[in-house]
């Protein structure tokens, strides 16, 4: 759902850094002062580097509390294992995945991280073990640079170059006169849906999570553009444990398995071919 879009580029935005700029900087606020109450639980420790095993335990959740949304979600996925949702809207797909960055909490069961409950951990240190591509990429006004490298500040010229060309962002780089130095945004080039695409799928190269949240687009990109989206990101999820918010059947034939979601519910949960055997929903979904 899109109310919930934005919500998740917030994630990928309030991490511990911010970019350079006052600009950035009041951004950086905002963000914050739009964040519910969600605080580091008294003793939480930085995450040490996760292996990427998730574990929802029972997990339910209502952002209202009389109205669940979530209900007694239980699965597990291994590390570098993809995991796609699928299902109708409003069956809770976009709402189960904020719960793993806590942009949420659940109201009950638990989420555990390497077997370690998510609460236990500082909120920095556990959204920076998780990478996020949404269909609403957040750009500021700044160089393609600075945007590429938010979050990691420290990284070098080597590490942001590989990162653009990991993303497939380097023959765009070379035809712009100023390359990295590029301003975008409003007082600067705008980039098309594509490419700012890619801006994000760089952000994560650089950071090297080894979890990765994909929101993918509900609104189609031409052909060629969303080839090319699709090789990056299929190259962003390899040995990472991935998870797909999904809207086309196509795009997800290739997750190990697919979790069909239905009133908050996981309905039913296997591979591709599994879920074509047993002839129930996600058999119905594909035929349609
Ligand atoms: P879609 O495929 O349309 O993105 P979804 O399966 O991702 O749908 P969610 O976005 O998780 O579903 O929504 C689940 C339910 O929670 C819906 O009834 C929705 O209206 C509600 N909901 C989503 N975000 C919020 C919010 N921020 N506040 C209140 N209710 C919300």
């Amino acid at each position: 759902a899109g109310v919930f879009v934005r919500p998740l580029e917030k994630i990928a935005a309030v991490i511990e850094t911010y970019p350079k700029g006052i600009a950035g900087f009041h951004r950086y606020l905002d963000l914050l002062a739009t964040e519910p109450d969600i605080a580091d639980r008294p003793g939480a420790r930085p995450a040490p580097r996760l292996s990427g095993a998730v574990r929802y335990e029972d997990v339910g959740f209502g952002y209202d509390p009389a109205r669940p949304v979530l209900r007694g979600l239980d699965f597990e996925v291994r590390p570098g294992e993809t995991l796609a949702f699928v299902g109708p809207s409003g069956a809770g797909k976009t709402t189960a995945l904020a719960l793993l960055p806590r942009f949420y909490e659940p109201t009950e069961g638990r989420i555990t991280l390497d077997g370690i409950p998510v609460t236990d951990l500082t909120l920095n240190s556990l959204r920076r073990q998780i990478g996020i591509v949404s269909q609403d990429v957040f750009l500021f006004g700044g160089t393609l640079r600075d945007n590429i490298a938010y979050g990691r500040l420290d990284a070098t010229e080597t590490e942001i170059r590989a990162a653009a060309d990991l993303a497939r962002l380097g023959p765009m780089i070379d035809a712009l006169p100023q390359g990295l130095d590029t301003v975008v945004g409003e007082r600067g080039v705008t980039l098309s849906g594509g490419q700012k695409q890619r801006v994000a799928i760089a952000r994560v190269f650089l950071r090297n999570p080894p979890i990765l949240i994909l929101d993918e687009a509900t609104s189609a990109l031409d052909t060629e553009t969303e080839r090319e989206i699709q090789a990056a990101l299929d190259r962003l999820a390899q040995g990472r444990t991935t998870l797909i918010i999904a809207h086309r059947l196509a795009t997800i034939r290739h997750a190990d398995r697919i979790a069909v979601m239905q009133d908050g519910r996981i309905a039913e949960i296997g591979s591709h071919a599994e879920l074509q055997t047993r002839q129930g929903l996600y058999a119905r979904l594909a035929a349609a």
